[in-house]
């Protein structure tokens, strides 16, 4: 006899429940109080002040975008809507060797910082100053952070195009110390970049040592996507043996027309890896990528869309040899006279895309950049495009495995305690979608637009969006790393 029901804030009535773990989904209820799950099952027992009734609806746990420069976004635009829309309860600043802290400027940022925010962007000298300002804007999703070590380099280097001296590499241990003991996720560096391409392996390795003692991990964009990239992915192996710490690839990709159809063997090798320590990668549902405009890049193989030049705005949405044909110039001196600019590059295959994505050791990121004025379709569409273009209408992946590629993996990996599972007594973050719809919206066009399908988000268990628009409550808040999942029964990596 239940004369007593059990009470709840939420109850989410016969949703078709992906509990993340890759597991196919069953009908449930779900019960969420005080911002945790406190029960799944058939509640039809219990009181809600709130009920949902999701019959033919996917619930899943909130999707974490383990791939962000929204270092300084979260702060800036707190609502955050190119991720809210898309079921993303978390996300993972501080990618690429950039994170908005700890950084004290000398000047203006050197590229590619400059994708987090002009100079008055920068306004963290110490990791904590960062969280408590993330806390105080309330962002509508939750936040954790990686150290990046262009970031350091710039703090404590006078010049970027040389490696550290021993002197140099104290000052960045320093700070990346003060870092993780305020709860940041690890080290993440950004080797093919100008700014961090002189540094030797050593450096890098040298900066990592204090990541095991804190449980942290060490996260790179390899110093090549190009044709070297299997001796870019074994430095990165390296740097993770040396330090005894796991590795993240980032948006792990075979760039360049003559490095196509590589990702069997780049997998092959990141399989191999992984019999010995812990790797994983994350990557983004698209075959063309996007940065600061890189004039290595401008060889005329490849076709390159401007998203945003300084000297030239009028030129966002052209391609390179269209503006260089316009001027009577070479590819290359176009390229010279519209930096600082920004660029989306056609540069991968769409089997290599499809090969990396569907592997099991692949996380989704988006990698979007909220700053540019013509984003990457990626930063609205990411995590839709997955469940709905790939998972669905391509029968690229399972959905169940697609949802676990975007949750409890990811929460693993980083140590994102008790979240990227719907389980009890795990916080409340849950994404509610309709799989027959869910698609993104967002294109190369017109990038800034919400997905499709996305029907309810909560956040730490406050329903923060809902058919299309948000609640204005935003319950998001800063994370730090949870104990090492090392010893979880589930297996970290
Ligand atoms: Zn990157």
């Amino acid at each position: 006899m239940h004369s007593h029901p059990e009470a709840a804030d939420t109850l989410i009535v016969g949703a078709q429940l992906y509990d993340g773990t890759g597991a196919p989904p069953v009908e449930r209820d779900v019960a969420v109080r005080d911002g945790r799950i406190v029960a799944i099952g058939n509640l039809s027992n219990w009181l809600a002040e709130e009920v949902i009734e999701a019959e033919g609806r996917a619930l899943a746990p909130g999707f974490i975008d383990v791939h962000t420069h929204d270092d300084t976004h979260v702060i800036r635009s707190p609502q955050m809507l190119p991720k809210i829309t898309q079921g993303v309860t978390t996300v993972i600043v501080g990618n690429c060797g950039i994170s908005a802290s700890p950084v004290a400027l000398k000047g203006d940022p050197p590229d590619p910082m400059n994708l987090l925010g002009e100079r008055d962007a920068f306004q963290y000298p110490t990791f904590a100053e960062y969280v408590k300002a993330v806390n105080a804007a309330r962002p509508a999703v939750n936040v954790g952070a990686l150290i990046g070590h262009t970031a350091l380099r710039s703090n404590q280097m006078d010049r970027l195009d040389r490696a550290a001296t021993p002197q140099e590499i104290d000052g960045m241990r320093t700070q990346l110390e003060e870092a993780l003991a305020n709860g940041a996720l690890g080290l993440s560096s950004g080797l093919a970049y100008g700014s961090a391409f002189a540094a030797p392996t050593e450096e890098v390795m040298a900066l990592a040592e204090p990541l095991a003692a804190a449980g942290a991990l060490y996260t790179t964009h390899m110093r090549t996507e190009f044709d070297a990239i299997l001796d870019a992915m074994d430095e990165a192996y390296r740097v993770g043996r040396h330090a005894h710490v796991p590795v993240v690839i980032s948006h792990l990709k075979c760039a360049g027309p003559s490095n196509w159809g590589r990702s069997e063997e780049v997998l092959k090798s990141l399989e191999g890896a992984r019999r010995m320590q812990p790797i994983g990668c994350d990557c983004y549902p698209y075959n063309r990528s996007s940065s600061t405009l890189d004039l290595k890049q401008v060889t005329g193989d490849i076709d390159i869309t401007i998203t945003w030049s300084e000297p030239h705005p009028e030129m966002a949405g052209k391609l390179v040899k269209e503006i260089a044909a316009e001027w009577g110039v070479t590819q290359q001196e176009a390229g010279k006279r519209l930096q600082p600019a920004g660029a989306v590059y056609h540069n991968m295959s769409e089997e290599d895309v499809r090969r990396i994505l569907s592997h099991p050791a692949t996380m989704v990121g988006s990698d979007g950049l909220p700053n540019d004025p013509l984003p990457h379709p990626r930063l609205w569409g990411a995590f839709p495009r997955v469940l709905g273009h790939y998972a669905r209408d391509a029968a690229l992946l399972p959905l169940e495995e697609a949802v676990r590629k975007m949750t409890s993996l990811s929460a693993r990996r980083f140590g994102l305690a008790q979240r990227g599972e719907v389980h009890i007594g795990y916080h409340a973050d849950l994404v509610l979608f309709s799989p027959d719809k869910v698609l993104d919206a967002a294109t190369f066009e017109k990038p800034q637009q919400a997905a499709h399908g996305i029907d309810a988000v909560w956040v730490n268990g406050v329903l923060s969006y809902r058919d299309g628009e948000v609640t204005g409550e935003r319950a998001g808040h800063f994370v730090a790393r949870g104990a090492a999942s090392k010893g979880d029964a589930h297996g970290a990596f």
